[in-house]
């Protein structure tokens, strides 16, 4: 694959995406003569989009709602890619769609930062059951999890996931029954506490309610909130102020960038420039 002519982030909405101030930084201290830009892409002007980006020799990142439709245009995928169900990064090769999923080890990493060196948990509480989650049931497999019990909203996007990963993801009725969930013959085995990993929008926006009653958290979860925004998350403050250890999704976002970025350069950014970049 050739250096791409210019990299773009599809989506929308994308106008407060933190991807291209710290795809930039990058940028600029590799001393390339790239701009990495947050293009505005309605469903209806995705293929238009992709079609001229073909043309253009261009590569990016896919986000919001076009995840799921990215993967089905892409000609050739990465295994994760194809085990998630969603591209989050795209290149062309001689004008052939390729599609990767760094999502999932951006997810890997923040899981092991937060864990700090402890073992990789058996149980994880999944709530939602979109793009984001697809990446973190990869993940979760990749490690060997015995079960990811799934709280959506959405019974049909729960039943795709289960369906998915099957012998992994267990569908919970209801948060109540938490307590219960990671109870199917193959997770019995442990009762090590449980990664809990918020992957729906909720904490994004000022006035959202918390994703889970923090009361129904098991005892010494580990939480990670897969949304970012300037300070903590009220879930992630919640979870710390009554003792569990929890991180927001700043980790991810830069890991899955910096994982893009050498997908399309071939050679891996300066971490520590996008990290800066985006400091609180
Ligand atoms: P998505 O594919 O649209 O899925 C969102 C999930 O959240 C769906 O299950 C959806 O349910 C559920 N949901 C949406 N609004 C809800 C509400 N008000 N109450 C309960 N459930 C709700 O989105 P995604 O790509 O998975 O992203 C999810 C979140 O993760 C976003 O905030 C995104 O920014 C974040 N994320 C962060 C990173 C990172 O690097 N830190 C990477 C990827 C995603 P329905 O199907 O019923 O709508």
């Amino acid at each position: 694959m050739s250096r791409p002519s210019r990299l773009v982030l599809l989506g929308t909405p994308v106008a407060r995406s933190l991807s291209p101030t710290f795809q930039n930084a990058a940028l600029a201290i590799a001393g390339l003569p790239l701009r990495y830009e947050a293009l505005e892409t309605p469903p209806s002007a995705l293929d238009g989009v992709l079609a001229q980006l073909a043309l253009e020799g261009a590569a990016g990142n896919v986000t919001i709602p076009h995840k799921g439709a990215v993967h089905d245009r892409c000609s050739v995928l990465t295994p994760t890619a194809a085990r998630a169900g969603a591209v989050n990064t795209f290149w062309f090769d001689d004008g052939t769609l390729h599609g990767d999923n760094t999502d999932v080890g951006g997810f890997r990493l923040a899981v092991d930062e937060l864990l700090a060196g402890e073992p990789l948990p058996p149980r994880v509480i999944l709530l939602g059951a979109g793009g984001a989650a697809a990446a973190v049931c990869v993940a979760a497999e990749q490690w060997g999890a015995e079960s990811v019990a799934v709280v959506a909203r959405s019974r049909g996007a729960a039943h795709r996931l289960a369906a998915r990963f099957p012998g992994l993801v267990t569908i919970v009725d209801s948060v109540e029954h938490l307590a219960a969930s990671g109870s199917s013959p193959r997770s019995r085995r442990t009762t090590a506490a449980p990664l809990v990993v918020n992957a729906t929008p909720l904490g994004a926006a000022d006035y959202d309610p918390l994703p889970l009653d923090l009361a129904l958290l098991p005892a010494s979860s580990a939480v990670l909130d897969l949304v970012y925004r300037a300070g903590e998350t009220s879930f992630v403050r919640g979870a710390r102020q009554a003792g569990h250890r929890a991180a927001d999704g700043l980790t991810m976002l830069l890991e899955q960038g910096a994982l893009a970025f050498e997908r399309w350069l071939g050679f891996p950014p300066d971490r520590q420039a996008m990290r800066s970049s985006v400091s609180r």
